[in-house]
């Protein structure tokens, strides 16, 4: 059901709306066939919304006193980098409904990073497009990524895995927060933060255990900064067997010989990458039960549900 989806926003080219300065799309069916069952998608095209026709004179950045400008590029003296700011501030409400945004990448308006971009007469891939930026700048720690970043089924996955616990953070900030909630909510991320980057595990829970003095805002604002930024690691084999090893330990003293041992080969395996860590989770899952620690009983690394989206 549409209002039980993951909303992002996207580029509406590549949604396949004729919106391009030629008056073409770039339909990217290996985003929309793998997230439409689980995603509601937003399209939306800032050329079009600040006027610019279809088809229209082409755009490019040019970098001016550190700053970047969206000119023509027949015509540079037409420039639309206020009204593509605008744009993005204007669409603030709409913006703090989603989960994600997806945009076209090398667009002087969507590019999220790496966009074309004059400096002195030459050419650099330093630009980030205008309504992308400014998009960002309003909502630092929404997951945005374009097309060309997600191509990798990998990187796809963990990208969604990102979008997911951002959902669940808006889901948090809109209930009312405090600390108990907040260290709750870390709990069931736990594994999972483990699984990204360690060391932000710790930093994380030395956060939340030494936060007496700081109001809850404060305290929210930085958990979301650092937790958001280990998540952008990529959960590596090497991670997951390391946390798939911790759970074995844990529910080693509730088996008996034959069961431990088909828990290790099966680690084993999946160490080597002939066992999937969904089998290995279903292994674990009926003695999570038996669990009181709610990093382990409620883990939400026992659910992956990124890994759900893209079956
Ligand atoms: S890249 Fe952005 S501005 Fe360009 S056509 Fe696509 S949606 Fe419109």
């Amino acid at each position: 059901m549409k209002n039980n989806k993951i909303k992002v926003g996207i580029s509406g080219c590549l949604l396949g709306e004729n919106v391009r300065y030629d008056g073409g799309h770039r339909y990217n069916s290996h985003i929309v066939e793998a997230l439409q069952k689980h995603c509601h998608f937003s399209n939306f095209c800032p050329e079009t919304n600040i006027g610019l026709g279809t088809p229209r004179a082409p755009l490019q950045l040019h970098w001016q006193n550190n700053s970047l400008q969206c000119l023509g590029v027949e015509n540079p003296s037409i420039n639309v980098t206020q009204q593509l700011k605008d744009c993005a501030n204007h669409q603030q409400h709409l913006h703090q409904q989603l989960s994600a945004y997806i945009f076209k990448k090398n667009s002087p308006s969507c590019g999220p990073q790496g966009v074309k971009a004059i400096r002195d007469g030459q050419v650099e891939f330093t630009g980030t497009g205008i309504f992308a930026q400014q998009l960002q700048e309003n909502f630092p720690h929404l997951p945005v990524a374009d097309e060309g970043m997600l191509s990798q089924a990998e990187a796809l996955q963990n990208f969604m895995q990102r979008v997911v616990v951002y959902q669940r953070w808006q889901s948090l900030k809109g209930s009312d927060l405090n600390k108990t909630r907040l260290e709750h909510f870390h709990q069931r991320h736990y594994l999972l933060i483990k699984s990204h980057d360690e060391m932000a595990c710790q930093t994380l829970e030395h956060l939340l255990s030494n936060a007496v003095n700081r109001s809850i805002k404060d305290l929210a604002e930085h958990y979301i900064n650092a937790l958001m930024e280990s998540l952008r690691k990529t959960a590596s084999r090497e991670n997951h067997f390391k946390v798939l090893g911790s759970l074995a330990d844990r529910i080693r003293t509730h088996l008996n010989q034959t069961q431990f041992h088909r828990i290790e080969k099966s680690l084993a395996q999946f160490r080597i990458g002939t066992c999937s860590q969904q089998t290995l989770l279903g292994l674990f899952k009926p003695y999570m039960d038996k669990e009181s620690d709610i990093r382990y009983a409620q883990s939400y690394y026992l659910a992956p549900h990124a890994l759900e989206l893209l079956d």
